[in-house]
């Protein structure tokens, strides 16, 4: 095998992994359809990396090429279907996350205000449906071009299409394929006179946390460029924006997913133990038309309704099971983060392995005191956890 003279730890926000068999660049579309499909010809794995910030590579490396996407650009998309108020924007997959959120919050276009400060590239974006206080990629999210690897083809998928849940997506469940640009519709900001001059107002804030930070009601809109700083402020503090000086932030972000479990299981945990509520949780009805009837179809019964659910705590649920801030393993480079239970972090020499040891031992901690498995939700390659 053939090895990348680069590590990968050097292109992931965790910085552990090894070599790659090689590492390949994609500047533009067209680079990057056509190394795609190149790669698929060869039958091989490979790996599609943006900004590694949510993508966990093993000490030995990854055992075939890997595929950089750094295609960049923000163009606005003519659509004579858009409400009155809107843009659509197409933003290719390579560009910076934060960069986009921050042009548009400049711009005054209000709808991802608040995912500011998510690290990684805007085509990784949709594949687990980024969200953070209180908005979700799903809500503005119009349509991807995808490249799919089945057919060799790009096809525009509407959003409706990728079953976008919480950090989730078709493609995070293996619809193979590359996201070429997203479009995304954003308002165009409602203008508010302030002693600033005129400021474009965010969507209304929805999250308990950054609604006290800014000192408002849950529901007010507040300038758009107020809510950026402010959550930048709260993420830092999480350790949740990277920062190269601070080892808190040398990680995958949340390292687990926070567990949805039905509300039966919820009434035998600890009643402080924090739950939200999961919304589009009701069983479609069922529907016979009378065409079908007449047409002698059975009649289709209502499907049982299933059971409510809530979403738990994943950090509250680390920390209550014996592992605090800071916990660190004997002998090992990675720790909990020493702001947030919910991130692991590289201390400056982790390797993968350690990372993944204490992935395991918090997973065994939390299913020993609890008796619930918590999912990882970063992509890991060659960690079992
Ligand atoms: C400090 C920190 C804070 C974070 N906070 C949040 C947060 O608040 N909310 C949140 O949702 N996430 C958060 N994350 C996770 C991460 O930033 C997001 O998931 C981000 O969207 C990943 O982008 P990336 O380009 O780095 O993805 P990568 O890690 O490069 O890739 C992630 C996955 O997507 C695939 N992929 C990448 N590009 C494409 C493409 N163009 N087409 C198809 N597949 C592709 C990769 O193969 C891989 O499977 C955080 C991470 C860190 C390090």
């Amino acid at each position: 095998m053939r090895v990348s003279a680069q590590p990968l730890s050097a292109l992931t926000t965790m910085r552990v992994g090894g070599p790659a068999e090689e590492i390949l660049t994609a500047h533009t579309r067209e680079e990057l359809t056509e190394q795609a499909i190149a790669l698929w010809g060869r039958g091989d794995d490979w790996l599609l990396l943006g900004g590694g910030s949510n993508t966990v590579i093993a000490d030995e490396g990854y055992p075939g090429p890997v595929l950089l996407v750094r295609t960049t650009g923000v163009a606005l998309v003519e659509d004579p279907e858009l409400p009155a108020g809107a843009v659509r924007l197409r933003i290719e997959a390579g560009h910076d996350w934060d960069a986009l959120v921050a042009e548009c919050v400049e711009r005054g276009w209000a709808g991802i205000e608040a995912l500011s400060g998510i690290p990684g590239l805007v085509g990784a974006a949709p594949v687990q449906n980024i969200g953070a206080y209180g908005q979700e990629l799903s809500e503005v999210l119009h349509s991807i071009e995808f490249l799919d690897a089945a057919t060799f083809e790009s096809r525009r998928m509407l959003a409706s299409e990728l079953e976008l849940g919480y950090r989730d997506s078709v493609i995070k469940q293996g619809l193979e394929g590359v996201v070429l640009s997203i479009d995304v519709v954003l308002a165009d900001a409602a203008v508010v006179a302030s002693e600033a001059g005129p400021e474009p107002l965010s969507e209304p804030i929805r999250f308990a946390q950054l609604a006290s930070a800014l000192g408002v009601e849950l529901g007010a809109r507040v300038p758009l460029g107020t809510v950026r700083d402010t959550v930048l402020r709260l993420r830092a503090a999480k350790g949740m924006v990277l920062d190269e000086s601070d080892y808190d932030t040398w990680s995958a972000g949340s390292f687990f997913t926070n567990p949805i479990v039905t509300e039966r299981f919820a009434r035998g945990l600890p009643e402080n133990a924090p739950r939200f509520p999961v919304v589009d949780q009701e069983a479609a009805p069922a529907v016979t038309t009378f065409e079908e009837l007449e047409a002698g179809q059975p009649l289709r019964l209502p499907a049982p309704a299933r059971e409510r659910r809530v979403k738990l705590s994943a950090a509250w649920l680390i920390e209550q099971s014996g592992v605090p801030k800071g916990y660190r393993l004997p002998g090992s480079g990675a720790s909990v983060s020493t702001k947030h239970t919910l991130a692991i972090t590289n201390r400056g020499a982790a390797s993968a392995a350690d990372v993944g040891e204490l992935a395991r031992f918090i997973v065994q901690r939390v299913q020993q005191e609890f008796g619930l498995v918590l999912v990882p939700e970063p992509n890991l390659y060659g960690i079992e956890v």
